[in-house]
């Protein structure tokens, strides 16, 4: 079965149709009280919480108010494009067939491709596709990746399955999604999210390109492929390293330091994240390496704690021999591992997944600084308590932007057929010989091998990659900092006012067809 529904980017509709399922944009408000004070928040859910994509619209609409930007331009950006369910069978047994579902949300075509991760998790629903939809439109229009928005996913738990029935659910969506135009490289193009990784991406293009054999840039429908692939060094650990290179950013603000008491340097920080998965760990692995001590790790059945901070690579290894923290050496268990949010610490990395921090929790939240890995780990009424607890944010819009970033260079990367410094290395390496020559020459002084290699070699493909993410990160950190001082708001509005600004610009300076 599938369900197509198009949307005219021009509607300021507050009520949109995917598939069989009406979304209602608005929800009636609801205020909380605690401790005397109420918080806003919208009724959605069984836990008076809002829904993940009430939260994102709450999120953009403060920040449109002080955006300066029209409220034509305003619903025109905040509008869904289009969607796509799909359900298709799955033989799991000789005699037996599983019906799946999934999910493909464009959230704003206003840039192409849009981009957008896949997801494998049993949450995986329609509005959660669409609210991660358009946190990536968001998310791109920050780090100034020239993409729209877009996500997807099945809802399945992947542990079901055995590695041959997994590849034929990721190549049939993938069929459905061929068959539909939501996935090429210049329309679409998919990544790894919570529950996909480099497999999966490499059974994705390899379906396209069944599909597209004549297309020389096949290959650039997808990212986060294997290197042998066509991926990019540096991909796998980019959402991480960009977490790393966010929070060392923000902590290096005298404006950070002053609320939280905190020295600029990431070492002997004490930091627990939540998720020991792609994100969590590779955040873990740039903190450790740089001096931090990660005293606690929450995966989905306890959390591992040690004050004097965690061996990641071994707890790593621990966890996937074993599947568990459980019995590990060297730390604690807590069988609650919802409480390692709880824990003291000055940075707490949620990057599992999303609504982790919310009413039954924000006031136990113990950490300095909170910064979101994960898409939409804090509910709104939980960042009104964290707000007022003194804790600074660093909102998941710009801090996992990292992923997307190394996407990007990857799909350039597919486009030019080429190596990153394929044809610049040795000419860079050439250049420095010379000049270090000719200083050789002029003191006297011979250098040491060592001395002379690093000062001479030539940046390899990751080296350009760290570079660029590392550039990109500081600069979309940077642009946040100034809004937020400037307009006196917190970092997310201030990250969502500058992406707002930023994609009315494109559709403002392109005009609209078609409007009446
Ligand atoms: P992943 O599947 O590799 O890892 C998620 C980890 O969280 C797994 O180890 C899982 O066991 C654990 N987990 C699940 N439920 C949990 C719970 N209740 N408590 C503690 N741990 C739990 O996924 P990922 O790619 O690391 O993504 C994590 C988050 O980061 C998601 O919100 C995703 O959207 C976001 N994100 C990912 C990327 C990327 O490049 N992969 C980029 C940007 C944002």
């Amino acid at each position: 079965m599938l369900s197509l529904s198009f949307f005219s980017n021009n509607m300021a509709s507050k009520t949109f149709r995917v598939a069989k399922i009406i979304f209602k944009r608005s929800q009636p408000y609801f205020c909380p009280v605690i401790n005397g004070r109420s918080y806003s928040t919208a009724i959605t859910s069984g836990d008076n919480e809002p829904s993940f994509l009430d939260s994102v619209q709450i999120y953009f609409n403060k920040a449109a108010k002080i955006s300066g930007v029209s409220e034509k331009t305003l619903s025109h950006i905040k509008a869904p494009d289009c969607s796509l369910q799909v359900t298709f069978p799955i033989e799991v047994d000789d005699d037996k067939v599983e019906i799946l579902t999934g999910y493909r949300v464009h959230h704003s075509r206003h840039l192409l491709p849009v981009k957008g991760g896949i997801r494998f998790s049993p949450g995986v629903e329609e509005q959660e596709v669409a609210a991660l939809a358009a946190l990536m439109t968001y998310k791109c229009a920050i780090v100034d990746v020239p993409f729209g928005g877009a996500k997807g996913g099945i809802s399945i738990d992947p542990k079901k399955f055995t590695l041959a029935q997994l590849e034929r659910i990721t190549r049939r969506y993938t069929v459905e999604l061929c068959q539909k135009a939501f996935i090429g490289p210049g329309v679409d193009v998919p990544a790894p999210d919570m529950g996909t990784g480099a497999r999966e991406m490499a059974w994705i293009m390899d379906t396209f390109r069944q599909f597209h054999p004549n297309d020389v840039n096949s290959i650039g429908c997808v990212t986060g492929k294997p290197i042998s692939l066509g991926g990019v060094r540096g991909r796998n650990e980019a959402t991480g390293l960009g977490v790393y290179y966010g929070v060392r950013e923000f902590l290096s603000y005298p404006v950070v330091q002053k609320a939280t008491g905190l020295s600029e340097k990431i070492e002997g920080k004490r930091i627990v994240i939540q998720g020991f998965g792609k994100v969590g760990y590779w955040a873990a692995k740039f903190f450790e390496k740089n001096g931090a001590k990660i005293i606690g790790i929450g995966e989905k059945d306890c959390g591992a704690y040690n004050p004097n901070g965690i061996n990641i690579e071994d707890l790593f290894t621990y966890l996937v021999k074993a599947g568990t923290f459980q019995g590990a050496p060297n730390v604690d268990i807590i069988d609650d591992t919802l409480k390692i949010l709880e824990l003291d610490c000055d940075i707490l990395i949620p990057a599992a997944l999303e609504r982790q921090i919310n009413l039954e929790n924000a006031t136990k939240i113990n950490a300095k600084i909170v910064g979101e890995a994960a898409n939409g780990p804090i509910t709104p009424a939980a960042n009104d308590i964290l707000i007022e607890k003194g804790i600074i944010i660093l909102p998941d819009l710009l801090l996992n932007a990292g992923g997307v970033t190394v996407s990007y260079f990857e799909w350039l990367k597919n486009l030019s057929h080429m190596r990153f410094g394929r044809m610049t290395k040795k000419w860079d390496e050439l250049g420095k010989s010379k000049l270090v020559e000719l200083v050789e020459n002029n003191v006297g002084r011979q250098l040491t091998e060592s001395e002379r290699k690093s000062i001479v070699q030539g940046a390899e493909e990751r080296d350009l990659v760290y570079s660029g993410l590392e550039d990109t990160m500081v600069a979309a950190c940077q642009e946040t900092k100034s809004t937020a001082a400037s307009k006196n708001i917190d970092f997310r509005t201030a990250a969502f006012v500058n992406a707002i600004q930023k994609i009315a610009n494109v559709y403002e300076g392109s005009g609209i067809m078609f409007m009446t």
